[in-house]
């Protein structure tokens, strides 16, 4: 894992004339020119420099080459926020006629965006279960144009074979699109299995610390030219406030998350068996169901842990309710432990049978664990399930 760190610390925007060791917040909405004629030949791509922050701005090309960087890619862009990334993306790439095949467990705007958004400019989709692999290749069609998959998918922790769905894209000759959030490149890099483009909400691990929104989608030149292009003249770019924030962030994030898989692995462990639940969920427990293949392609098992509690809404509603330092809110990757009862909130708009399709029971408590000590993270929630 040491391999990924020099990068996301030592990729830094040129230093001023100060010399100043972090780099500057490059606040300004556009860009100075020497003459006329230099104008011209950065407006013509002939001179590289800066024309606009909605186009490009230092702090945030220095997140994009870090995250190039981290995810193998070779090129990227920057949004104001993961759905910012994921809509701009496959706006950029998808037309009218165009069939997404995704995975059913997909995040809840996404599922928004497939369902609702782009129906209305005849792009068409297809749910395919992580579950049933063997069903995948026949939901391809002649229309499909690309797969978006996420794994871990969020918030049943459901994993996608990389190495497979690689092959079967080359197969057919589809775009594979990867939502790396729940992972991050410190755990998964999808690259290596062929993935065309990664994209992230950066407003998770990226900013671990629950402050700013922030999104990134990278992959090669000629897909992010694309994604580019249509992102420019539309609007949803990142701002040097966040991209600074984020681009610092990343010097830690291998550090955080090789802690939060720590933490949660041994949060899991403690937990499985408590009589209040019925299962704990974690990739790397011997028990998941997915654990070769959670072994296989992940360095680590995640940050995230979902409780399944005894007795469905109202036992997890008391559980909640009992903890006495854990967050009740809705984002994940803080430092902070959060609790989130996703069938109430984040996928409430879903129907119950959407819900119990990618395992989101009454009962189910997504615990996104944090950076506090391990002692004090378990001694709440064992004391939280203890009066269920
Ligand atoms: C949060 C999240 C998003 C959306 O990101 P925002 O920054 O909230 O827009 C997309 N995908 C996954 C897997 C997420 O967890």
């Amino acid at each position: 894992m040491s391999d990924n760190t020099t990068g996301a610390i030592r990729l830094q925007a040129q230093q001023s004339h100060y010399r100043e060791h972090s780099v500057p917040l490059y606040l300004t909405s556009s860009f100075t020119f020497e003459d006329a004629e230099q104008a011209r030949a950065v407006f013509a791509d002939e001179e590289p420099g800066q024309v606009y922050s909605r186009y490009g701005n230092p702090n945030v090309d220095e997140l994009i080459r870090k995250m190039c960087f981290l995810e193998k890619a070779e090129d990227g862009f920057a949004f104001a926020s993961g759905m910012g990334a994921i809509f701009g993306s496959l706006g950029a790439l998808l037309q009218s006629g165009d069939h997404v095949l995704a995975c059913r467990s997909v995040f809840g705007s996404t599922h928004q965006l497939l369902t609702n958004i782009f129906p209305k400019w005849g792009i068409t989709y297809t749910y395919a279960d992580a579950a049933k692999p063997e069903e995948w290749e026949d939901l391809i069609t002649p229309a499909t144009k690309l797969i978006l998959i996420e794994t871990p998918s969020n918030p049943g922790l459901e994993l996608i074979d990389l190495a497979w769905l690689g092959e079967l894209k080359q197969k057919h000759n589809l775009l594979l699109v990867v939502d790396n959030c729940f992972a991050t490149p410190v755990l998964q890099t999808p690259a290596d299995y062929g993935a065309d483009l990664v994209l992230h909400s950066a407003t998770k691990y990226i900013d671990g610390q629950g402050r700013v929104l922030g999104g990134i989608a990278v992959g090669s030149k000629e897909l992010i030219a694309q994604v580019r292009f249509f992102a420019r003249h539309t609007g949803p770019a990142l701002s040097a406030f966040n991209a600074w924030i984020l681009s610092k962030s990343l010097e830690t994030l291998s550090l955080r998350m090789e802690k939060h898989c720590e933490n949660a692995l041994k949060l899991a462990e403690a937990l499985e068996g408590n009589p209040a639940l019925e299962k704990v969920n974690y990739p790397f427990l011997p028990s998941f169901p997915q654990y070769e293949l959670a072994k296989k392609q992940m360095r680590l098992g995640g940050g995230i842990v979902t409780l399944q509690v005894k007795g469905g809404y109202e036992a997890a509603k008391r559980f909640i309710d009992n903890l006495q330092m854990a967050s009740i809110t809705s984002n994940l990757g803080d430092t902070r432990t959060i609790v989130t009862h996703p069938a109430s909130t984040t996928h409430s708009k879903l129907t119950e049978e959407e819900r119990l399709a990618t395992g989101i029971t009454p009962g189910l408590v997504r615990v996104s664990v944090g950076l506090e000590s391990i002692n004090d993270i378990l001694a709440d929630m064992q004391q939280a399930l203890g009066r269920v």
